[in-house]
């Protein structure tokens, strides 16, 4: 079974040096989006060519949780524990209510219809920012092929009650994943554009954030390599648990590398949960993959 790499000291105060990465199973194509339900201890993902929604429990182990679902990608839970989802297809950012329904809290911007959110985090204040880059209009493959109304892919920061969305940041090429540190203070949103141009993006930035809602100071965080920051989380910790091609990279809030969670497939997400919040689940390419930690996802109280 493999173990961590470790590359610094530091990160063994992370993870045990001989934690054990366990393949918890799939069947995806491409899984993405995993995040954790208290409620139900289960990690709910994407797989986003086969149209459906995955759900991993300790006792029900992998299984099909929804199909025909318009190609969701990245979710998160809201301040009242309701999933808040990215739909390539509906080309949307919407809300699972407690009694079933799905509530769509945002589909265009200025007139212009949003081209396929992929990410997505809740603020301690409730507003939702979310990443809308081409990836499900590119072609049928991860939604429906169609031109951008857009002039180019922001980062959308969206009140749920009023509705009302603003530009974040249009800095980056291509937005993809997306995370506060655990003050809020700094956003972290990477660029994938390089995962279709050969001399684009393979960074993650940040911004420090003011006034709780704008975005300044841009810079370039950590260039991750191989592959690409598709999806990350930061720790309690503020370390930033990345996706890249061979596995979860962990960086310091400087942006240095300190060890790997190394995987053999390409490695899209990951979102810390289990019974003790300490278990990291990866979700990369075909599977769902867990490693215990010794730490935790930045969890925010309640305002
Ligand atoms: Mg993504």
């Amino acid at each position: 079974m493999p173990t961590p790499l470790i590359e610094d000291p530091l990160f063994e105060e992370l993870i045990h040096p001989t934690a054990a990465i366990e393949r918890l199973g799939g069947d995806c194509v491409w899984a993405e989006g995993p995040a954790w339900i208290p409620s139900q201890q289960a990690v709910i993902w994407s797989d986003i060519p086969n149209n459906r929604i995955m759900r991993w429990t300790e006792e029900g182990g992998v299984e099909v949780d929804r199909t025909d679902v318009e190609f969701t990608n990245g979710r998160t839970l809201d301040l009242e524990g309701r999933l808040v989802v990215c739909s390539h297809g509906h080309r949307r950012i919407e809300r699972a209510e407690p009694d079933g329904t799905i509530t769509s809290l945002a589909t265009h911007y200025q007139g212009a219809r949003l081209n396929s959110p992929n990410d997505v985090v809740v603020k301690s204040d409730g507003s939702i920012w979310f990443t809308d880059p081409p990836y499900g209009i590119l072609s049928d493959r991860e939604g429906h092929a169609a031109e951008s109304e857009l002039p180019g892919c922001y980062v959308f920061r969206l009140e749920p009650e009023s509705r009302a969305l603003a530009v974040a940041t249009d800095l980056l090429v291509h937005p993809n994943g997306l995370a506060f540190s655990v003050d809020e203070s700094i956003l972290y949103i990477s660029d994938t554009s390089g995962s279709i141009d050969p001399a684009g993006n393979h960074h993650i930035m940040a911004f420090d954030v003011e006034g709780g809602r704008s975005l300044t100071n841009p810079r370039v965080f950590a260039e991750v390599s191989p592959g690409l920051a598709d999806g990350f989380r930061v720790d309690r910790t503020d370390h930033v648990f990345t996706s890249a091609e061979d596995g979860i990279h962990v960086l310091t809030p400087e942006g240095r590398r300190i060890g790997k969670i190394s995987l053999p497939e390409v490695t899209s997400n990951c979102v810390f949960g289990g019974p003790e919040g300490n278990d990291l689940f990866i979700t990369a390419s075909t599977s769902l993959y867990r490693v215990r930690t010794k730490t935790t996802g930045a969890s925010r109280p309640l305002p």
